[in-house]
């Protein structure tokens, strides 16, 4: 295919959940578009993450589309999450129902998006050689699209193979037999264990620190919950809009300390048993108060010590460094049983690191562990890599490695001083990564799509946040992480995996209600904190 010479009125990269729907409303609006997509297809996470054992852990019905009524009617949820499989079917078949494909190119990634401050247009290139012109950048590039792959000295020598969860194979990976070590305990980690196991010869999970699992209590959904809530659907996304992070979870008001032990031990019980993240909302002050956290971070490792057969495992498996909560807790089906099994043996690297990988496998402090294949459940560089690794270039020569050298700043996460034009959905300093990202993302897109409208109707043509304004929310953001225990851990929300990536908190926490609130407010005060530049008036 040659490469695409063009002007148009926006590019769009990114073909997942939030740059198929940007696609969908710019284009209501008239404007011309050009998508660029890294990948083969449409579905961004849910294409890329084709490792066994994958599937969303906010429950399918709510982590869902909600501008196409007929769709959520016609379409038919199989389980409460769904996996990857269904959830890439839908999304493509979102696309082939209003005709999406059309817009992108896939197999190509943007390499590069200068800003042009005379012709007020982003000037796009891409590793095909494409170069198209446009007036707005509106990056749907994901939060969770740039792997992480630790630079573990040796690695290219190892003479298996290895893949990471992030980008594995269609074709998949016959483990039958072998050897198979997995690094990485978070959330894929967790998925892909209990399935590896069951084929493998052999499996070694290399564990760092220890996560928080509950169970997911995956389970089939009846027709009787699929027609009920199709007959309320509207009223049940308010529901998911009236909790703090856009997914229904009943937060119990009580405190875990004004009860008694036997209330709270029932209380945890209860909830552990429904699955999912309803043991957060156990009690009010789980992520607000040390000592109410911790009540429920002995009680799951209680659970851990009652599940595993071998006391030594257990005890690797418990999680005491960190408050419960403040890594993403993670959902799992037979993952702490998965350790009960004889040919699964859990490799502890807090008590003997990983020194290399070598030709036949990792050394560890302490052992060389033999392998046929290394899955890398590693994560990402989360949140700012995928934008961070584009690096656009915005107003006199700034980039955004500049901009945020020590940490995202952005207006409400959706634009960045110094770089007109630039619309990020679910930004850095948005409830993104902390909320159900199927009704961020709707808000973020209607958000902008009216932007959009308005600076057309108004005679608009640059869009970006005012430097005052954005200090003031970057701060904001920061101010209602800080008391919360969501910043006592290192995690990958607070850029903590990643070496020399600063710490901070990098989603919004005040609640997507709030959040939306905010955003409504701006665009109904004339987009204020926006600097708008109107065009020139037309000589008579
Ligand atoms: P993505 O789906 O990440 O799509 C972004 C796309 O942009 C990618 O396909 C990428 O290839 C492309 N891209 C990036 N940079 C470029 C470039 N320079 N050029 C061209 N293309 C580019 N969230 C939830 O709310 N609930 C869940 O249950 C949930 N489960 C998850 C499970 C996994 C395994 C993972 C990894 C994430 C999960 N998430 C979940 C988060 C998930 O990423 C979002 O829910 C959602 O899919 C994000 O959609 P998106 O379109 O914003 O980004
Ligand atoms: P993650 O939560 O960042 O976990 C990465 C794991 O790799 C951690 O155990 C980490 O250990 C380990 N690790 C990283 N670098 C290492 C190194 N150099 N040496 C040894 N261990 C190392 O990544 P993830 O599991 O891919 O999940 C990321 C996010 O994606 C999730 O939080 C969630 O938002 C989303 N997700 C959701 C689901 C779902 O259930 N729907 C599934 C997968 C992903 P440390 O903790 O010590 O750093």
């Amino acid at each position: 295919m040659s490469a695409i010479e063009r002007d148009v009125d926006a590019v769009v990269i990114g073909a997942g959940f939030a740059g198929l729907y940007a696609v969908y409303k710019l284009r209501e609006l008239g404007l011309d578009l050009q998508g660029f997509e890294a990948a083969d297809g449409v579905g961004g996470t849910w294409r890329w993450n084709c490792y066994p054992g994958c599937r969303c852990d906010v429950a399918s019905m709510e982590y869902s589309y909600s501008f196409d009524k007929e769709l959520e009617q016609e379409w038919t949820w199989k389980e409460r999450y769904g996996a990857q499989e269904e959830i890439l079917a839908y999304l493509e078949h979102v696309a082939d129902r209003h005709d999406l494909r059309r817009h992108f190119r896939f197999e190509t990634r943007v390499t590069s998006a200068v800003w042009d401050d005379d012709a007020e247009r982003w000037v796009v290139e891409t590793d095909r050689g494409d170069r198209v012109r446009a007036r707005f950048l509106i990056a749907a590039s994901g939060n969770l699209s740039l792997p992480n792959t630790p630079p573990f000295p040796g690695i290219d020598r190892f003479r298996g193979r290895v893949v990471h969860t992030g980008t594995w194979p269609r074709e998949g990976v016959d483990v039958s037999g072998r050897r198979v070590g997995v690094i990485g305990t978070g959330s894929s980690g967790v998925q892909v264990i209990p399935m590896l196991a069951q084929d493998a010869e052999h499996l070694y999970v290399f564990q760092r620190t220890p996560h928080f699992v509950v169970p997911a209590a995956n389970h089939p959904l009846s027709e009787e919950y699929v027609r009920e809530t199709k007959a309320r659907y509207d009223e049940f996304r308010r529901e998911c809009w009236q909790t703090p992070f856009g997914f229904r979870l009943e937060v119990n008001p009580k405190s875990a300390l004004e009860v008694s032990e036997e209330e709270r031990n029932a209380e945890y019980q209860r909830r552990w048993d429904l699955g999912g993240p309803e043991l957060l909302g156990a009690f009010s002050d789980i992520m607000l108060d040390e000592r109410a956290n911790e009540t429920c971070a002995q009680w799951v490792r209680d659970k851990i010590a009652e599940i595993v057969d071998d006391p030594e495992t257990a005890r690797r498996l418990q999680p005491t460094t960190y408050p419960i909560g403040a890594k993403r807790l993670v959902q799992g089906t037979g993952y702490y049983e998965t350790y009960n099994r004889d040919n699964v043996t859990l490799v502890d690297l807090l008590e003997a690191p990983i020194v290399e990988i070598t030709e036949r496998g990792v050394r560890t402090e302490a052992a060389e562990y033999e392998l046929d294949v290394l899955v890398l459940a590693t994560g990402y560089d989360g949140v700012t890599g995928p934008l961070l690794a584009l690096n656009p270039v915005g107003r006199d020569g700034l980039t955004l490695r500049e901009a945020w050298a020590d940490g995202p700043h952005t207006y409400l996460g959706l634009g960045v001083a110094g770089f007109p034009n630039l619309i990020t959905v679910t930004g850095p300093g948005s409830p993104s990564v902390v909320s159900n990202f199927a009704l961020s993302i709707e808000q973020h897109v209607d958000w902008i799509a009216d932007l959009l409208a308005h600076m057309r109707e108004h005679g608009i043509r640059t869009v970006e946040p005012d430097p005052e304004a954005q200090e003031a929310w970057t701060r904001h953001v920061r101010e209602v992480a800080e008391p919360t225990l969501f910043t006592r851990a290192n995690s990958w929300w607070m850029g903590a995996n990643i070496p020399g990536k600063p710490r901070v908190f990098l989603a919004y926490l005040g609640g997507v209600t709030p959040y939306k609130e905010r955003c409504d407010e701006v665009a109904a005060n004339g987009y204020e904190g926006f600097v708008l530049t109107a065009a020139e008036p037309s000589p008579a």
